[in-house]
C-alpha cells in the first residue's frame, strides 16, 4: 500500500511503550496530571503507569481522524480489505504475545484469552470481505423520468468506547469493520485494560501499515474525556459496549450536543438458561458449567440465571453441584485454573455484597469458599426466587442462583421477567417445543441446547430491550457502519404543478 508509511516491528521484537497514547499516527505523553495505574488484577504487579489523555489531545485525535478519513475512504475496495488481511498475519505472529497480555492484564485464564483471541481473529476475517460486499440498489420511481439509486457511504469518524471484559474482541469488532469500510476511529479503552483493550490493537495496526491519522487511542479519566468523546462535533457514529447506566448516559449525551449522533448501543444482559423436564441433563450440566464459570461469569452473555423445570430440578442441581466442586480457581496463567481473578476491587465488592445479599433474602449456599487476593470460588445459591438480586441483576461473576419453575409455561414467564434481552438458552430433546420456547424469549439471541455465550462472525449479534439497540457480525454491521443515501436522477424536465 502506498500509505505504509510506518516502521515494519521485527516479529520476534515483543511490542513495548505502552505508557504512550497513540494520537495522530504519533506514539505521545498524555497530558493530564492523572495517571492510569495498569496492575495484574491477580498478582497485583504494576504492568505500566500511563500519564492520561487531555481534552485537547482528544481533539487532536479528532481533527486528524477527519483528515485522515477523506483520503481513505477514496482506497480501493482491495486495499482497505488488504489491510486486515495484514492483520490477519500479525495476529497469527503475535498470537502468544496477545494471550500473555490478556492473561496479565485482564485475569483472563488461558482458555478465555486463546477463546477471546479467535472470536477476534474470525471477526477480523469476516470484517476483511466487508468492502467487497457493500453494495448499492437502484429503485423504480413513480416519476416519469426518474431514476432512484441507494448509495452505501462510510459514516465517517467513529467513536468506539469499550469494556475490559472481552477487551481485545469487543474493541476489535467494532475497529475492524468500522475502518475497512472506510471511516476513522478515536477510540477510549476501558482503564482496567488500556493495552489490550487499545494500544495493542494500534501496534497492530501500525505494524499493518494502517495510514496515520485513521485509528487514535485515547486513554484518560472518564471525568476528563467522557463525555467530550461522545459530545464532540467530529464523530458521527458511537459505539458503545460497556453498562447500561452508563449506555444510558452516553445515549443522552449522543442526542445532546451541536450534532446528532448514530448510536450502538450493546449493554448488560441477565441471560437466562433454561432447563427443561426432557433435557439431556449430561449436557445440560456441562453446558451449564462453562456458560456461568468462563472468565468467571464477567460476560455480558454469561448465564446469570439457572431456570429448571420441576421434576428435573433435584437432579440437575446434584449433577451441576458434583461438577462445580471440581473447577480449579486462582493463577490464571496455570493450563488448568478455569476461574481466575475479578478485575477489580470494586467490582469483587460488588460480589461481596451479592454474596451477603443473597443469603439475606433466603437463598441457600450450596456452594462457597473463602475469598483470596481478588479470586472468588465458584458459589451456588439454590431456592433463588424472582424477587431476590440473584435474579433481578447482572452479577458479573462466579456466582450463580438456581430457580424452580413449576411448568414450561412458568419457566418462559421467569425467563422473560427482565429489564435485558440479551442472550438465552433453552435446553430439550424436543426441537419444536426448543424452537417454540426460543421464539417466545424476548432477547436478541437464544441457543437451544447450548450455552448463552456464543459469538459468531457471520450471525448477529446484540440485545433488546435495556440490553441495547443494534447488531455486531456480518452485514449488520457493515450495514451500522455505513450511511444509506439516496441519489435521484432526473433524466427530462419534470411537471411541477406551480
Ligand atoms: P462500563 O459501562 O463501566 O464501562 C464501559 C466503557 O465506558 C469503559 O471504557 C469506560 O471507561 C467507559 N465509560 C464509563 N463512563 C463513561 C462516560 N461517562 N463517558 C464515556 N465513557 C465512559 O462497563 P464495564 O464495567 O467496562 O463492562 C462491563 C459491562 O459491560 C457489563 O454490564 C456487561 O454486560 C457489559 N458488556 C456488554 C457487552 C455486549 O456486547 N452487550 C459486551 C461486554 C460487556
Amino acid at each position: 500500500m502506498s500509505d505504509k508509511t510506518n516502521k515494519a516491528v521485527n516479529d520476534n521484537e515483543a511490542y513495548s511503550d505502552f505508557h504512550l497514547q497513540y494520537i495522530a499516527g504519533k506514539w505521545q505523553k498524555g497530558q493530564d496530571d492523572s495517571i492510569n495505574t495498569n496492575t495484574n488484577p491477580y498478582s497485583g504487579e504494576m504492568l505500566v503507569e500511563i500519564q492520561q489523555a487531555t481534552d485537547k489531545q482528544l481533539d487532536e485525535a479528532y481533527e486528524a481522524a477527519k483528515e485522515a478519513q477523506k483520503e481513505w475512504a477514496k482506497k480501493l475496495p482491495a486495499e482497505r480489505a488488504g489491510l486486515l488481511y495484514r492483520v490477519i498475519e500479525i495476529l497469527d505472529q503475535r498470537q502468544d504475545e496477545i494471550v500473555e497480555w490478556l492473561i496479565k492484564e485482564s485475569g483472563s485464564t488461558r482458555i478465555k484469552a486463546m477463546t477471546e483471541f479467535s472470536i477476534a481473529r474470525a471477526m477480523t476475517l469476516e470484517a476483511a470481505t466487508f468492502p467487497n460486499r457493500v453494495h448499492g440498489e437502484i429503485r423504480p420511481s413513480n416519476i416519469p423520468g426518474k431514476q432512484n439509486f441507494v448509495y452505501r457511504e462510510p459514516v465517517g469518524v467513529v467513536a468506539v468506547i469499550s469494556p475490559w471484559n472481552f477487551p481485545f474482541h469487543l474493541t476489535q469488532r467494532s475497529v475492524g469493520p468500522a475502518l475497512v469500510l472506510g471511516n476513522a476511529v478515536v477510540l477510549k479503552p476501558a482503564s482496567d485494560t488500556p493495552i489490550t483493550g487499545g494500544l495493542l490493537l494500534a501496534k497492530i495496526y501500525e505494524e499493518a501499515g494502517l495510514p496515520k491519522g485513521l485509528l487514535n487511542v485515547v486513554v484518560g479519566a472518564g471525568s476528563e474525556i467522557g463525555d467530550a468523546i461522545v459530545t464532540h462535533d467530529i464523530p458521527s457514529f458511537v459505539s458503545f459496549t460497556g453498562s447500561t447506566p452508563v449506555g444510558k448516559h452516553i445515549g443522552e449525551l449522543a442526542h445532546s450536543g451541536n450534532y446528532i449522533k448514530q448510536l450502538a448501543l450493546e449493554l448488560g444482559g441477565n441471560n437466562p438458561f433454561v432447563v427443561l423436564k426432557d433435557a439431556d441433563l449430561d449436557n445440560a450440566v456441562k453446558a451449564a458449567v462453562f456458560g456461568k464459570f468462563l472468565h468467571q461469569g464477567q460476560i455480558c452473555i454469561a448465564i446469570n440465571r439457572i431456570i429448571v423445570e420441576d421434576e428435573v430440578y433435584d437432579d440437575f442441581v446434584e449433577r451441576f453441584h458434583t461438577h462445580v466442586k471440581t473447577l480449579k480457581f486462582g493463577d490464571p496463567s496455570k493450563e488448568d485454573t478455569v476461574v481466575g481473578p475479578i478485575v477489580n476491587e470494586n467490582q469483587l465488592e460488588s460480589l461481596k455484597d451479592k454474596i451477603a445479599k443473597a443469603q439475606e433474602e433466603g437463598a441457600t449456599m450450596l456452594l462457597g469458599g473463602d475469598i483470596e487476593g481478588q479470586v472468588v470460588p465458584p458459589h451456588i445459591f439454590t431456592d433463588v426466587t424472582a424477587d431476590m438480586e440473584l435474579f433481578r441483576n447482572e452479577i458479573f461473576g462466579p456466582l450463580v442462583g438456581i430457580v424452580r419453575a413449576k411448568d414450561e409455561a412458568e419457566a418462559l414467564k421467569l425467563a422473560n421477567d427482565t429489564e435485558y434481552g440479551l442472550s438465552s438458552s433453552v435446553f430439550t430433546t424436543d426441537m419444536e417445543k426448543g424452537l417454540r420456547f426460543a421464539r417466545g424469549i424476548r432477547a436478541g439471541m437464544t441457543h437451544i441446547n447450548d450455552i448463552t455465550v456464543n459469538d459468531e462472525s457471520n450471525v448477529p449479534f446484540g440485545g433488546e430491550k435495556n440490553s441495547g439497540i443494534g447488531r455486531f457480525n456480518g452485514e449488520w454491521v457493515l450495514e451500522e457502519m455505513t450511511r444509506t443515501h439516496w441519489i435521484s436522477y432526473q433524466h427530462k424536465p419534470r411537471d411541477y404543478p406551480f
